[in-house]
């Protein structure tokens, strides 16, 4: 087969478009059942009242038609970017910056950095209106946004920050192993990068995070006691047991385990706790009339001890788990340690990222990819986004399909495995909490829960959690 330039823009350019079909075609399945099921399913009823099943349902349709008219602009914008030559202007553009700075395009990892920085930021500013739309309008309406404008967007500098301080470094050294490598390039790029997710993954936790959010550590009691047992129950090498204020962004909830081998730490979000949850409501009154951050800890602690003051408006609703519940999340949590799913994610990550090198090594060269998409030269960054991002992408779906699926095969192991701990009542009402505090909409269509969901439908968790074996 012989494939000239057209031909291969256009294959990307068609493919782009049936896989916008196709996700856009199952989201609509999924919207009409937003739209037509309108009463709470028969295996819920017991456990699901009218009025929270009505406000997930609306929350959900929310965020679909949202979703919808994101993906038609996305579609739209990367189209034009690459009819209309995008990548060659900002690379020619990135070039001119390094002339005025006094630098020749000889300077390929430089003119690769400006780039990549001209890219993040018009990504950013492209997506800012439908982010703050997302946040300000959509999650604010169903109660969920608990960020201010000022908040948003120190948050979101913040990130640009960090994320280019990370990506720029890591990018040049990428860039210059390919370039010296030799013949087998790929062996070193695969080692570099395997070396650089283990250096993330052991300094995120003390060094990233908390640059955004506060770390507590879990306070001695009755939880903190549990779920020390239960680790040790298991031989889980619990070292930090910690806090997050999750809700200082949203109200949504969740857990997690993190770190190397015996350095484990736990991360409960507040907004998972019933104790934390009760403060929720007073922090949010008093937060509006406040805009710097430092001053945040001392309104929580005034308002601790004055929380009758913001219960007038609203009655209390109460949300987050109790104890119980909590250990059961943890119990299925725990269960992806013990059965070794992240680690089974991680030799999946890496034998990808080889094979992905390893090809890329072949086509590298192919002066006709370059072309393809209006280059004349073949600067390796170019390089690494046509090929990891165009070249791979009917491959990138097929394995994201089957990630997805794994990913929803593990989840019904850990609710296996907290099941086993002799949990399962209460990870049962765990679940059917955290699906009302989340405002989850409980009914899925077949074939866009198998394309999307990496966890499996509540219904579907809550029969297999009682199964017989
Ligand atoms: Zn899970």
């Amino acid at each position: 087969m012989d494939l000239n330039e057209s031909d291969i823009f256009n294959a990307v350019l068609v493919f782009l478009w049936v896989m916008y079909a196709w996700e856009t075609y199952l989201s609509s399945r999924q919207r009409n059942l937003y739209r037509t099921v309108t009463e709470v399913p028969q295996e819920l009823e017991k456990v699901l009242d009218a009025e929270t099943f009505e406000k997930a349902r609306l929350y959900s349709l929310d965020k679909s038609v949202f979703g919808f008219w994101h993906g038609i602009w996305g579609q739209i914008e990367s189209t034009l970017i690459l009819i209309y030559g995008g990548m060659p202007f900002l690379w020619r553009f990135s070039g001119q910056v390094l002339e005025y700075f006094g630098y020749n395009s000889e300077y390929e990892i430089s003119q690769s950095m400006v780039f990549l920085l001209g890219a993040t930021l018009f990504s950013t500013i492209t997506g800012l209106p439908w982010s703050l739309y997302s946040t300000f309008v959509i999650e604010e309406k169903h109660g969920f946004n608990k960020q201010s404008l000022g908040f948003f967007l120190k948050d979101m500098v913040k990130k640009l920050v960090v994320s280019m301080a990370l990506a720029l470094p890591i990018t040049s050294l990428l860039i210059w192993i390919i370039k010296v490598g030799g013949d087998y390039f790929f062996i070193y790029a695969w080692g570099f990068s395997l070396a650089i997710s283990l250096i993330l993954v052991s300094v995120y936790a003390d060094y990233i995070a908390p640059l955004f959010d506060k770390f507590t550590p879990l306070p001695e009691g009755e939880l903190r006691t549990g779920i020390e047992k239960l680790a040790a129950s298991i031989e889980f090498p619990l070292k930090k047991l910690y806090v997050v204020d999750g809700s200082k962004r949203s109200s949504h909830s969740n857990a997690y385990f993190y770190g190397f081998w015996k350095n484990k730490r736990i991360v409960l979000f507040d907004t998972l706790l019933e104790d934390y949850a009760k403060e929720e409501d007073a922090k949010k009154t008093d937060e509006s009339n406040e805009e710097s951050e430092s001053t945040k800890d001392e309104s929580t602690t005034k308002t601790e001890d004055t929380p009758n003051d913001t219960t007038e408006e609203k009655p209390k609703k109460k949300v987050g788990c109790n104890n119980e519940e909590v250990l059961a999340v943890l119990g299925h949590e725990l269960g992806h340690w013990k059965l070794n799913h992240n680690l089974k994610n991680l030799l999946i990550g890496q034998v990808n990222t080889f094979l992905c090198f390893a090809i890329f090594g072949l086509l590298m060269k192919e002066q006709k990819l370059y072309s393809a998409f209006g280059f004349d030269s073949s600067p390796t960054m170019i390089g690494l986004i046509i090929i990891f991002q165009f070249i791979f992408s009917p491959y990138n779906e097929v394995l994201s399909f089957c990630m997805t699926w794994l990913s929803r095969r593990f989840e019904f192991q850990a609710d296996a495995f907290a099941k086993g701990l002799k949990r399962a009542e209460a990870l049962r009402s765990s679940l059917i909490k955290l699906n009302k505090d989340n405002l989850g909409f409980p009914v899925a269509d077949w074939l866009f829960s198998a394309w999307n969901y990496s966890h499996p439908p509540l219904i579907e968790r809550l029969k297999a959690l009682d199964k017989t074996e």
